[in-house]
């Protein structure tokens, strides 16, 4: 499935059996995230968590953890 990148609006394809497609195909809203922006995303996690400030929002109202 073609996948867009809610950061960088990147569009990418990943194997339908990859069970990270089967999650979006799961949300009404897409949250996928390429590669370089989710280690991007993960670095400035770890400075806040180093600064002791740590929020994780996403698409509103899921948080999740990002790893
Ligand atoms: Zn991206």
């Amino acid at each position: 499935m073609r996948v867009k990148c809610i950061m960088c609006d990147k569009i990418e394809s990943i194997d339908d059996q990859l069970p990270s497609a089967k999650k979006l195909r799961n949300r009404p809203i897409h949250t996928y995230m390429c590669e370089a922006c989710r280690a991007r995303i993960a670095e400035k996690t770890e400075q806040r968590i180093r600064t002791g400030q740590f929020f994780v929002y996403r698409s509103g109202k899921e948080k999740e953890w990002l790893s």
